[in-house]
């Protein structure tokens, strides 16, 4: 071969791998296609939900909300105690006989049962009758007289509740006069659907917002995790005392300014004791649960306000996996799980935030 063919293939072998090269550094430089976003408001559950989602293609993103639209709806028809012919309608309307209903109802009660007994009944499926007494939230809240919370209270407690499964169907039987209200629980196992629901569609990012119950799919569509605020009681809202940085997970807050009745300058919010069929008098302003499984983080954060800082602590001592954290009712204190600090951020510096453990010694 003469020395020019030599040298030519030479130069193109060197001009192949340099393009080769400049290929690969300019892929890792340059951005990857910007996600697009789609983004539906709609009333469901009892409040506004709001969904981003995001990714590549805006008639796939529309179908995804239209999808989680409708999945709402689906869900909100099985699992309220407000719509006449739901499943847990029809369960507690069923004095004392077995009730046929979907698996996805019978399992959301049995799990609601189990963190019943987990949180020695802070959480409580069967308070349907107290939660219709004093109707917080709805038209018609009005503060009871205490005989007639004291009849309503006796007709309360998951002993009322049986489930059964017989031949691949699912049935649950209420008994002694008792209703169940999922109300605490719903949104979270609604959350947790919806996320499986975009997962298994291929979407890699997405915002769930169900009135305050928010959930995270994947990371931020720019990549990295998100950065959620946890609402300042009594603020405007979107006013944030701190933030939680997470990605692929739930965090969902329960306080006592959500939903409230004023009367004679007394303030009467919609979670209630079920020792004593009031609203909770609990010392923390808002609980906040950051959870993987969102259902297990809407039922606890209820459970946790209704404990009160004392109970609430002497929970976590036996359940040291849990991050949450609290802000205490009247005070710019803010205390947070061992498992919470690493995702926490104090975001108002005018609050202080200490370790759960050092502020019960
Ligand atoms: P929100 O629904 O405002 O996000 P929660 O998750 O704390 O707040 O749920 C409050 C709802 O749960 C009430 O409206 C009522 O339906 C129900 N509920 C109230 N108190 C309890 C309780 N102790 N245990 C279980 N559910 C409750
Ligand atoms: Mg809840």
């Amino acid at each position: 071969m003469s020395t020019d063919g030599r040298s030519f293939k030479k130069t193109t072998a060197a001009a192949l791998i340099c393009a080769v090269v400049v290929f690969f550094i300019l892929s890792r430089l340059l951005p990857e296609k910007k996600a697009e976003e789609a983004q539906g408001d709609y009333f469901c559950l009892g409040t506004v939900v709001h969904l981003s989602v995001y990714g590549q293609g805006r008639d796939f993103l529309r179908e995804e909300l239209a999808g989680l639209e409708a999945e709402g709806k689906r869900l909100e028809e099985l699992f309220s105690a407000n719509i006449p012919d739901s499943d847990i309608r029809r369960a507690s309307d069923g004095r004392g006989k077995w009730v046929k209903v979907s698996g996805e109802t019978f399992s959301l009660t049995e799990r609601a049962m189990e963190l019943s007994e987990d949180t020695g009944g802070a959480f409580e499926p069967a308070l349907g009758r107290i939660t219709k007494l004093w109707k917080i939230g709805s038209d018609g809240a009005r503060v009871p007289e205490e005989d007639e919370i004291r009849a309503a209270l006796r007709c309360c407690g998951r002993r009322n509740i049986a489930l059964k499964e017989e031949d691949g169907a699912y049935y649950i039987k209420v008994t002694g006069g008792a209703l169940i209200d999922l109300g605490g629980i719903a949104k979270g196992r609604v959350a947790d659907i919806m996320m499986k629901k975009l997962a298994d569609d291929g979407v890699k990012s997405a915002l769930i917002d169900l009135g305050g119950n928010l959930a995270v799919l994947g990371e931020r569509p720019g990549g990295g995790k998100w950065r959620l605020g946890i609402q300042t009681p009594e603020r405007p809202r979107g006013e944030y005392f701190g933030t939680v940085s997470v990605s692929d997970c739930s965090v969902v807050t329960s306080g006592a300014y959500e939903r409230y009745l004023e009367k004679d300058g007394v303030c009467y919010h919609h979670i209630f004791d079920p020792a004593t069929g009031r609203p909770a008098d609990s010392d923390l302003a808002s609980v906040t649960v950051i959870d993987r499984d969102s259902t297990r983080a809407d039922a606890l954060s209820t459970a946790l306000f209704v404990m009160g800082r004392e109970g609430a602590a002497g929970y976590l001592k036996e359940h040291k996996d849990i991050a949450a954290v609290f802000l205490l009712k009247g005070q710019k204190r803010v205390l947070v799980t061992e498992a919470a600090r690493s995702v926490f951020t104090l975001y108002d510096k005018s609050f202080s935030a200490e370790d759960i453990r050092g502020a019960e010694e």
